[in-house]
């Protein structure tokens, strides 16, 4: 059994699921990593809701313990305070972030679906962090509009993560351009969607990976040429592209 509980027949198969071999040269190295950098380092309640989502159906969703790992010490480089979170599903990435955080820090975190929501926030709470949370129901674009319309949050983010639906990508990023400071990021998940980035034109791609790999596409190239932004894709999980803003 790997430390997750997980066999390592099972865990190998998500790794490959979410394209983690295209991205290291296997899945005996990504395994490597997690077992020597990651999990013995997983802070409890990080480990606990991980091994909660395992048993979820729609665990392929949650962002892995490296990634986890990654942003929670890229939030504590950058003394990020003040942050938000599109796409929270059950809470592995909000965790991360809420424990990287000062006591009187704040994440705005908003989700179409609360019930998942509501399988990580007693783990949250037991943590000691879920004061730290605003959760909102709901897609996000119409807050985002709001927030841009009330005019008083522009330049307030130090941090944003973006990891919900891909086919908005481009619209989330016109208005969070906004809303985050200058000198503050934005972190983009899934920027290599299941290595379907590079795929061929008859490559046999899940329906779901086909139809947003476009969006995905285009995001990329929109944000290689915004002038507006420094960026860096890392190979991280699935492929996250970070976003500081410089003007
Ligand atoms: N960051 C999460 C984690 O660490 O487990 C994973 C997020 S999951 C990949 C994507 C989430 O985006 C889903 O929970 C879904 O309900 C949410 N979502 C989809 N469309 C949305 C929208 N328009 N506004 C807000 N959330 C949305
Ligand atoms: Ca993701």
């Amino acid at each position: 059994m790997a430390t997750n509980g997980e066999t390592k027949e099972n865990q190998a198969g998500r790794h490959q699921e979410v394209g983690h071999k295209s991205l290291l040269q296997s899945d005996a190295l990504y395994q490597y990593i997690l077992e020597t950098s990651v999990y013995p380092r997983e802070p409890a309640p990080m480990k606990e809701l991980r091994e909660v989502t395992a048993k979820h159906p729609w665990n392929i969703m949650t962002t892995s313990a490296d990634e986890g790992q990654f942003l929670n010490m890229l939030l504590k480089l950058i003394n990020a305070k003040n942050t938000m979170e599109i796409g929270v599903y059950t809470g592995y990435s909000l965790l991360a972030t809420a424990l990287a955080l000062p006591h009187d820090g704040k994440i705005l975190a908003m989700d179409i679906n609360r019930e998942n929501y509501e399988i990580g926030l007693p783990i949250i709470q037991k943590a000691g962090v879920a004061h730290k949370i605003d959760f909102k129901e709901g897609p996000a674009l119409p807050v985002l509009d709001q927030m841009i319309e009330d005019g008083k949050y522009h330049g307030t983010y130090d941090f944003i993560f973006v990891d919900a639906d891909k086919d908005n990508y481009l619209n989330y990023h016109k208005r969070l351009i906004e809303l985050v400071k200058v000198g503050g990021l934005i972190g983009y998940d899934n920027t290599l969607w299941n290595g379907s980035v590079v795929a061929p034109p008859d490559a046999q791609l899940r329906k779901y990976v086909r139809y947003y790999r476009d969006f995905v596409l285009e995001l990329n190239k929109a944000l290689a040429v915004d002038p507006r932004i420094e960026i860096c894709q890392l190979p991280v999980g699935d492929g996250i592209t970070l976003c500081r803003r410089i003007s």
